[in-house]
């Protein structure tokens, strides 16, 4: 199963992976989080927590720290990756507490343990949390530098057997140029994960999509912008640009 589509009663999608960049919680702000953003993201997954899915997370950490803007800046690059993951750590923590406040429980788990803070990554104990309709925002990445936090949620999206990703993104889908900057920009209802690789087109990095396409998960983009936006496009409804093998 691969397009989403309702049953009448709401989705046919059972558990999700919801994807979004640290950048989506920023608001208007250029840095950091902006906590009417991070409500009004919390509110979106209210909405899918309230028709039954099971939800992973994983927020990225660009909002706070990226490791390639350390290195540039003469950093080690590792270390610089380390401080990008203890950023997505911040941003998960965040939307924990912006969703517990909503009555919708929820596990912070790290792939870099820090058990004062929040659970280490047990495969088996997500997947438990998630039966118990626990939102589960899987923190600090892969664990490992040089990778990213779309990588990260393809993993434990395949990790955690869910029925697609969805990747949040200030546009509704995905364009063969800037649809911010080229007017004319065209957007693919469809598209290929070998299209994506050899077009290099922007949605997730190559390694996310590989990985996507390895494990024949689709990966569904979408706007954020939307109120209920999300809830809709689990229902079958709205624009949005799924990536298919
Ligand atoms: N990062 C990493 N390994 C991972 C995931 C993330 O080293 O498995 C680091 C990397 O430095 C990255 C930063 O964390 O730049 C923030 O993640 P990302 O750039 O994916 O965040 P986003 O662009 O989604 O906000």
């Amino acid at each position: 199963m691969t397009e989403p589509t309702s049953t009448g009663e709401g989705t046919s999608y059972k558990r999700v992976m919801l994807k979004i960049s640290g950048e989506a919680l920023m608001g208007p702000q250029g840095y950091g989080l902006h906590p009417p953003t991070v409500e009004r993201v919390a509110d979106e997954v209210q909405r899918v927590h309230e028709m039954g899915v099971e939800i992973c997370m994983v927020i990225g950490g660009g909002n706070i720290f990226r490791g390639l803007q350390g290195s540039a800046q003469g950093m080690e690059r590792t270390t610089a990756d380390y401080m990008g993951m203890l950023a997505t750590v911040m941003n998960a923590l965040a939307m924990q507490a912006a969703l517990e406040t909503r009555g919708v429980w929820t596990r912070t788990i790290s792939a870099i343990p820090m058990d004062q803070v929040c659970e280490p990554y047990i495969r088996r104990r997500a997947v438990r949390h998630l039966e118990k309709k626990r939102v589960c925002i899987f923190a600090a990445g892969t664990g490992n530098p040089y990778f990213t936090t779309d990588t990260a949620a393809t993993l434990r999206a395949s990790e955690m057997k869910c029925e697609a990703i969805f990747k949040g993104t200030k546009v509704d889908g995905i364009y063969d140029k800037d649809p911010m900057i080229h007017a004319d920009a065209k957007r693919y209802d469809r598209v290929s994960y070998d299209d994506v690789l050899q077009k290099r087109l922007k949605v997730m990095d190559a390694s996310a999509i590989a990985l996507a396409r390895d494990n024949n998960l689709p990966i569904i983009v979408f706007s954020l912008d939307e109120p209920g936006g999300l809830k809709g496009i689990l229902e079958g409804r709205g624009t949005y640009t799924i990536v298919h093998g």
